[in-house]
Order: C-alpha cells, then structure tokens, then sequence
C-alpha cells in the first residue's frame, strides 16, 4: 500500500499532518510532508482524530473541459489551451463532511477529478521542471451549480460555495499513468463516470507549467484537473463516491443548507 498523507483534527482539538497506518493510527508529523515534516514519535488512535482535507491550500486552481466527451456533453470543443478558475480555499471540505446544497440553486452537479499537491513555491515553471513539483495526488469532487454557472456566464458563484470542493481522504506520493477514475451515486453498482485520467487533453504536468506562467504556486495549493464524462445533478440525501485506482475513495453526503450558520 503506497504511503497515505493526512492531516487530521485531534481529539484534543490541534491540528495534524500525519502518516495513516493500515491500521488507521495516525504517526503524527511536526509539519506538512512537503516541508519536510518529521515524526514527533505520537501516535493518534482511530478515535482520537477526525479527518481533514488532507492539505489546507491558499487557492485551489481546477481546469474546465479537460476531457474531449466532457467538453462535447457541455456542447463546446475542447480549448486549445488551459481553461483555468479558482475555487476559494473555503470550498475545501474532507472526506465524510457533507456537501451544503445552497438555496440559491436548483441544479449541482458533481464532477469526480484528479486533483494535484504542489510542493514548493513555483513561478513561471519550465517544460520539464513540472513532474518535480507535483509533490503528490488525491481526489477531488469540483461540486457545480450549474444552473448558476449558465445563468452568471461567469463561475465564481457557481463553483465557490462552502463545501463545494470535497478533497481527500489523503494523498499518495505516486499515481499510475492509466489510473482508472470512477465516480457512483448511492449503492448503484454501475459508475457515472468511468475514465482513464491519461485521456485527459492538458497532462498535469502541462496545466501546471501553464498556471505558473499567470500565478504563482505555493505549498499545499491544489490544482483540479478537470472531470469526465457524465456530471450530474445531486439531490439533498444523495451519498457520492469518486474512487481514483491507486489512491482511494472521497465520499461526501449531500445536505440541505441552514440558515443558522451551523454549518461544519
Ligand atoms: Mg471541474
């Protein structure tokens, strides 16, 4: 099992990066693995913390129809290069934390995406300097207000609500180039999404040399690498699973948004 980077919230209320065993302790680090944390020697029992998004990013960067049958079901082309927006880094949310379905819409979408950890501070990457960078991968779910995202032209609104961007569980160092990303609505045993994340259009490595050319890049940012064919709307209740072989399962229920800021 490739080695599974966390970062939790202890019984005691301090926040972790850690190390998650098989046998779901977590070996506590001093900091972030991309800034050389080392072990404290602690170690967290399975009910002595709760999972995080499994890094706290200054911007997450996601990628617009970055597959050819995405773009072609939203009835547009693939761009010629990078289509890039931000999520703000309020979205995040971790595995097992609801997903708020806000008033505001009337259709969200789920879009299952390979998501990228950038290690370092980058700026106006070379080709070629790119693969270094990316100090690892986990999952993503880029939730969509579509209804909103048509009605604004613009997405800002569509993509930023709180709890739009689950992400985790962990992160895993390494990910085969043909990895299988799946996504599943409730027990339904067929996916909605079923693809191979090597038939997207712009590589990681590529989308990353790109967004460092406009911004720079620091450690713990995420980039979204674009999602699949076959998004589709939620409903209030609806559990959703995005499964990427080779790192794990991101799984968020869907609840209806209060009013009473009692939000989590
Ligand atoms: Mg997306």
């Amino acid at each position: 099992m490739a080695q599974r980077y966390v970062r939790v919230q202890s019984h005691l209320g301090q926040f972790h990066y850690g190390i998650l065993q098989a046998d779901r302790h977590v070996q506590v680090l001093d900091a972030p693995p991309w800034l050389e944390g080392q072990s404290t020697g602690a170690e967290l029992l399975p009910d002595q913390y709760s999972i995080l998004a499994p890094c706290s990013p200054s911007k997450v960067v996601a990628v617009g129809k970055n597959y050819a049958d995405h773009a072609a079901e939203m009835g547009s082309s693939p761009p010629q290069e990078p289509l890039i927006f931000l999520k703000p880094s309020t979205a995040v949310t971790a595995a097992g934390s609801p997903i708020y379905y806000p008033p505001q819409a009337q259709q969200v979408d789920y879009e299952g995406e390979l998501a990228l950890v950038i290690g370092e501070r980058c700026c106006q990457l070379q080709p070629g300097e790119a693969k270094a960078k990316i100090w690892g991968y986990t999952i993503a779910n880029d939730v969509t207000a579509r209804d909103l995202q048509r009605k604004d032209a613009q997405w800002t609104r569509a993509k930023g609500f709180d709890s739009f961007c689950p992400l985790g569980p962990w992160i895993v160092r390494e990910i085969s180039p043909g990895a299988q990303l799946q996504t599943f609505i409730n027990q339904q045993p067929e996916p909605v999404q079923s693809a191979s994340i090597d038939t997207m259009i712009f590589s990681p490595e590529e989308i990353l040399t790109y967004v460092t050319q406009i911004m720079t890049l620091l450690p713990g940012d995420v980039i979204l690498t674009g999602t699949p064919a076959g998004v589709g709307p939620l409903s209030v209740g609806d559990q959703i699973r995005i499964e990427i072989e080779g790192i794990g399962t991101l799984e968020n229920r869907v609840r209806a948004r209060v009013h009473d800021h009692a939000m989590g």
